[in-house]
């Protein structure tokens, strides 16, 4: 039985790509990847280190500088301004959370400015509980110390280790491809279900 619905937020819920690809710009002035350059590279799980080594020969130091700015000036209160709402995000958890409880579930640094982004989007009322993991630990701690699910229970995010956490809990996983990551990537992780976006999944299943 279907009780507690997990959404992940970056690339579940909202699209952070904008703000993603213009911090990388800032941080690696030498980089003329447009928008859709820059994202081809990533939804091939090709992370900012292997880029800024092979297209731009960045020393090891000069990636651990790249990496320490991007934690600092990622979650910027005028950055995630860029943010955007997919446009079925509220309605979707309008509907469910009239028949299940949800749970966000995100690996932000600050927990407060997850709270103002989601009531700027009106969304905030939809969970019961809003969880940050403040990268000091994995989801699936922070579920298991938060939240009593059940193995129906379903797990909805963008990325690989959105996937492993769902195994990890033993819970129903599914991956969307509106992202980090490309559909063919998401299915070496193996979940039950891979799909475009939220929207999509909602429209087709019986919840
Ligand atoms: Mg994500």
């Amino acid at each position: 039985m279907l009780k507690n619905i997990f959404f992940d937020l970056d690339g579940t819920l909202i699209d952070p790509r904008i703000r993603l690809h213009s911090l990388f710009q800032e941080l690696a002035p030498e980089s003329e990847f447009s928008f859709d350059e820059y994202w081809k590279i990533k939804r091939q799980r090709i992370n900012q280190k292997k880029i800024l080594t092979k297209w731009f020969n960045y020393p090891e130091e000069k990636i651990h500088k790249f990496k320490r700015a991007w934690m600092e000036k990622v979650e910027e209160p005028h950055r995630l301004k860029q943010d955007i709402l997919f446009g079925y995000t509220e309605n979707v958890l309008a509907s469910l959370s009239k028949k299940y409880d949800l749970y966000l579930v995100t690996a932000r640094q600050f927990e407060d400015r997850v709270h103002s982004q989601l009531e700027d989007y009106n969304i905030k009322s939809f969970f019961k509980k809003i969880l940050v993991t403040k990268q000091k630990g994995p989801k699936s701690e922070l579920i298991k110390n938060n939240v009593s699910y059940y193995p129906g229970d379903i797990f909805i995010g963008d990325t690989g280790e959105d996937v492993m956490t769902a195994k990890e809990l033993g819970i129903k996983t599914i991956a969307v491809y509106s992202g980090c990551l490309s559909k063919e990537i998401l299915k070496e992780y193996n979940p039950d279900l891979i799909v475009k976006d939220v929207g999509v999944f909602y429209e087709n299943s019986s919840l």
